[in-house]
């Protein structure tokens, strides 16, 4: 058989790893993304041991462990008295549980790393996916410039806006009612949250807060949502006003109030998510990542989930044998449907019970979280092996 060609829209997260993973495979990959520069800005992203385990696998060991945080906890708290809610312990623990770390990274640090496991002739800048069209014979990009790429394979990994997506299902975004201002602070602003390198949460009514530290524990990031029924605009740069934040999280603990008063500048960035789908490919094209399963950020595991899309279907790819691409196709999506729907499906069940006003429900969620302190309960998400799961061809257990 004719090696196969899969050419990808959008170079993020999910397009990076995708063509990481099938060169590693050795399936010709190329990544067509829009913008003309190639970087990840805006802030921190949390990897999980599902995703980091992969990640390290792909050759990002020693690089991982230079640029990330390996904090020691998520902590919980109260949004007032900061009374401790909950205490996942993370670190040696973690590691030794799951086999993997858990990492906090600057995004652009894991897109830089990512990149440069790519020969650079496979990334296309300034290619903007403008249609998809396929028949019997392939698949193709049609760029805004009029080239027409041809492939055995189009994916999508085109974000939460995903073109691609259109030849799957016809739906939209859905708006969360939250928005969320992101930040970076040097560390030496913040050292009272550095005693122990941990990531930060504070639950209040309608809104929540994040922190940890990035860059090698150089900067720390922090996420603070803000309901808003009117706000649309959903980009990594759409400037935020540190001073309406700081309003908006008056009366908050002093730590929550200090972090956000040390920040120059915030982004804002309005939270959409899609209802989840039952299927993710149709003939040559499929999705992968945000286009996929975009999810709101209340269980960080949009980009994790995305990495271990990546893996499996490069693993499927690669052994597609008599069935050939629709069977790896089918075995890509039979893997990963059950358990990205069920974390989208908690990621917007969060979006209610991080946001509790005080009151009956809210010491029902505080107990029920003090009781669930541990790794236990996470056996489910961080210990998933997604390559295992897919060169075994099991479905996805659940712990
Ligand atoms: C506030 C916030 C915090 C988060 N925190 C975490 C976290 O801690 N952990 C975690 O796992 N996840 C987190 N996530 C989720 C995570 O950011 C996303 O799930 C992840 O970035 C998705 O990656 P992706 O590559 O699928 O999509 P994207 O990152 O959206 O990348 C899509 C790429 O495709 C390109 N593109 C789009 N359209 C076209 C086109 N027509 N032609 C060519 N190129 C195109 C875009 O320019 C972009 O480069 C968070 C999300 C938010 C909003």
């Amino acid at each position: 058989m004719p090696q196969m060609r899969v050419a990808v829209a959008g170079g993020g997260i999910a397009g990076l790893v995708l063509a990481v993973a099938l060169r590693r495979a050795g399936i010709d990959c190329h990544v067509y993304e829009q913008a003309e520069h190639l970087t990840e800005v805006g802030a921190g992203v949390q990897v999980a041991p599902n995703a980091s385990r992969l990640l390290r696998r792909l050759g990002l060991r020693d690089r991982l462990r230079s640029i990330a945080v390996a904090p020691q906890a998520i902590e919980m708290r109260r949004w007032d008295d900061g009374t401790l809610l909950q205490r996942t312990p993370l670190g040696e623990p973690c590691r030794r549980r799951f086999g993997a770390p858990y990492y906090t990274v600057h995004r652009a640090d894991l897109h830089s790393s990512l990149l440069a496991l790519l020969p650079p002739d496979r990334i296309h800048l300034g290619a903007r996916c403008a249609a998809v069209s396929q028949d019997q014979d392939a698949a193709r990009l049609h760029l805004s410039d009029g080239t027409v790429v041809a492939a055995d394979l189009v994916v999508g990994a085109d974000g939460i806006h995903s073109l691609v997506r259109e030849q799957i299902v016809a739906d939209r975004p859905r708006y969360s009612g939250q928005t969320i201002y992101r930040g970076l602070v040097p560390a030496e602003r913040v050292r009272h949250l550095l005693d122990e390198p941990c990531v930060r949460l504070w639950f209040g009514p309608d809104q929540h807060c994040v922190c940890y530290p990035v860059s090698a524990g150089r900067q720390v990031s922090f996420g603070a949502t803000v309901a808003a029924s009117d706000w649309r605009e959903e980009s990594w740069s759409a400037r935020g006003d540190v001073a309406e934040l700081a309003a908006a999280y008056k009366g908050w603990h002093p730590d929550v109030v200090r972090l956000i008063g040390a920040a120059d500048t915030v982004s804002r960035w309005a939270l959409h998510d899609r209802d989840s789908i039952d299927r993710l490919s149709s003939g040559r094209v499929t999705v992968i990542g945000d286009a996929a399963h975009p999810m709101l950020p209340f269980q960080a595991q949009g980009a994790n989930q995305a990495v271990e899309d990546a893996v499996v279907l490069a693993v499927c790819l690669a052994g597609a044998g008599s069935g050939g691409l629709e069977g790896a196709l089918r075995r890509y999506e039979r893997i990963r449907l059950p358990r990205v729907t069920r974390i989208q499906h908690q990621s917007r069940d969060n979006a209610r019970t991080f946001h509790l006003d005080d009151g009956d429900e809210q010491h029902s969620r505080d107990a029920a979280a003090r009781a669930s302190s541990g790794l236990d309960h996470q056996q489910w998400l961080f210990g998933y092996d997604a390559e295992e799961a897919a060169t075994t061809s099991r479905s996805p257990q659940w712990n």
